[in-house]
């Protein structure tokens, strides 16, 4: 697939603490006063913005904004950046709203993975896939490059001692993933319980004699731009290759979970991982003969991908981390923590680096850390400010999320009531005939233009727009 579209579904973690650090609310609790405005305006916990984004919370308590559907990896980016704005104002919302009742509380959305009790919750990455591509062949050749794509991608943290292990690793440690902990199985279609890399569920939402939607559900949750547009960028790379027919990399590894693990805590990437064919193999070197693979592949801007990511490659390989440090997650988190613990005398295991972690997640663009050290010139900012601000309210506009986009926008001018999802724009008036938009590149159609008309001939008062 030449084009392709994708989107990205991001968990944050919810965490609501009094001045002093201790719990002021519940999540669920403060949850709930999070999407008052969201229920208010679309009377209902699920909606779809102007953005053609699904903003939802799911049990659990965890907030989730959903990406509209990108065929361009940096508009992903940008409508993602997108996403932790709008939540961060619908956060300082209600924190006004709980100072004015009284209440000494703050929310805290946070980016990450893990929570403090060990909870993890999830970063999907969606890729539209042709079905003809033979969907059962993808995880062999998908599944090394997954497990082995943290040391370029992954967000970096610190994973507690192992209770009752002695020796190397033995105590608390920096990793290049926490969530490869969390990870229990390769392919499944279960996404909770089981927890793997690739969730094969069959849920198109798109004509499924056509596509399926690939979820991969490994990633972690990422800050820095340069790493979020690499999990999409480089996994497109390799998903074309293995379209594309041609002999790939044999890379099948013995045991997928136990090769994410320790790859995970090997920040050399040189540890020896057993494959599938009876011989070992490194994380390295599984990402530079991908790399190496689809080296013809890459397009136009596409080749600055392959530098990022042989950069990437490099700083593992050689422990320089000049690069890195200033641009992958995982990088500016070990050279911060390496830093504050020589300034304060700390090991990595004192409960100050580990709100730091959680301190570098903050979505909050005045409180967050990774936003101060993009200030300060110590994190990547790549997109334009104007490009980040347009994407809270402008859809992309080279997929159907620019149909969905346009009807959202009109509906909430006109105060028309609607529903819409991934395939269908619906008003609620009854006997409205819903449209359904089954193909993801469509970015025009005579039924929308017929919608659109409709609500602009209604002259309800408008709702002040939430985003
Ligand atoms: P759940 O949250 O329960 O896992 P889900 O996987 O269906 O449900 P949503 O949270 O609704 O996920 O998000 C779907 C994501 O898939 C969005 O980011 C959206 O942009 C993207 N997407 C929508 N249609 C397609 C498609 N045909 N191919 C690939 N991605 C798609
Ligand atoms: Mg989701
Ligand atoms: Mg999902």
């Amino acid at each position: 697939m030449k084009r392709r579209v994708g989107g990205l579904e991001t968990e944050f973690g919810l965490v609501c603490v009094r001045a002093d650090g201790s719990r002021a609310l519940e999540p669920e609790e403060a949850a709930r006063e999070l999407f008052r405005p969201v229920v208010a305006m679309g009377r209902s916990s699920n909606v779809f913005l102007r953005n053609a984004a699904r903003l939802y919370l799911d049990v659990g308590s965890h907030p989730e904004y959903a990406t509209a559907e990108c065929d361009d990896w940096w508009d992903l980016v940008a409508q993602d950046r997108a996403g932790e704005r709008i939540f961060a104002e619908l956060t300082a919302q209600a924190d006004a709203r709980l100072a004015e009742a009284g209440h000494d509380a703050r929310i805290h959305l946070l980016k990450n993975n893990v929570d403090s009790a060990g909870n993890a919750f999830g970063s999907h990455e969606n890729f539209l896939v042709d079905r003809r591509g033979e969907f059962t062949r993808l995880p062999r050749y998908l599944l090394p490059f997954l497990v082995t794509r943290q040391i370029v991608t992954g967000a970096g943290g610190v994973a507690p001692a192992v209770p009752g292990e002695a020796g190397a690793g033995a105590g608390a440690q920096f990793v290049f993933s926490r969530r490869s902990d969390h990870m229990w199985e390769a392919v499944s279609s279960a996404t909770t319980r089981t927890r793997p890399i690739i969730n094969t569920r069959d849920e198109p939402h798109g004509d499924a004699n056509l596509y399926r939607r690939l979820h991969v559900i490994v990633g972690d949750s990422t800050m820095s731009e340069v790493s979020t547009h690499l999990r999409f960028a480089t996994t497109d790379l390799v998903l074309r290759a293995i379209e594309s027919g041609r002999a790939l990399p044999e890379l099948g590894l013995a045991d997928d979970i136990a090769a994410i693990r320790a790859v995970a805590r090997d920040l050399t990437g040189a540890a020896p991982l057993p494959t599938a064919g009876g011989g070992t193999t490194t994380a390295l070197e599984v990402q530079q003969r991908w790399l190496d693979h689809v080296v013809d592949l890459a397009e136009g801007e596409e080749t600055e991908v392959l530098e990022s990511w042989q950069k990437a490659l490099d700083a593992v390989r050689t422990g320089d981390r000049t690069w890195a440090g200033q641009n992958l997650d995982w990088a500016i988190k070990e050279r911060l923590f390496t830093q504050v613990r020589e300034r304060r005398g700390i090991d990595l295991e004192d409960p100050a680096i580990e709100r730091l972690d959680l301190a570098y997640h903050d979505i909050d663009p005045a409180r967050g850390v990774f936003f101060a050290l993009q200030r300060r010139g110590l994190a990547p900012a790549i997109l334009p400010e104007e490009r980040i601000e347009r994407a809270r309210t402008v859809a992309p506009t080279t997929t159907r999320a620019h149909l969905r986009g346009q009807v959202v926008t009109a509906a909430q001018e006109h105060g028309v009531d609607h529903v819409v999802d991934w395939t269908t724009l619906r008003l609620t008036r009854r006997g409205a005939m819903p449209v359904q938009v089954m193909d993801p590149f469509a970015t025009e159609l005579p039924a929308v233009d017929a919608l659109l008309a409709e609500i602009r001939e209604q002259d309800a008062p408008a709702e002040p727009p939430l985003a």
